[in-house]
């Protein structure tokens, strides 16, 4: 079982590298910040506005998509 499902169908579209991070938002627990460290998911701050992006590309860094 995984945590955390990165898409791998979603392509980054400033590069078009596929499986981007996802981008978690809150406060993040144990779990969340070992993710992050292992680059598993990138975290987005405890703060949501509205238009924070979905995912972020490995590759060149683009944050894009909607939560
Ligand atoms: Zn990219």
């Amino acid at each position: 079982m995984t945590l955390f499902d990165n898409p791998e169908d979603i392509a980054c579209p400033s590069c078009t590298t596929t499986n981007p991070l996802e981008i978690l938002y809150g406060s993040p627990s144990n779990e969340m910040q070992l993710a992050e460290s292992t680059g598993t998911i990138a975290l987005g701050g405890t703060t949501v506005n509205g238009d924070d992006p979905a995912y972020r590309c490995r590759d060149c860094g683009h944050e894009f998509g909607e939560l």
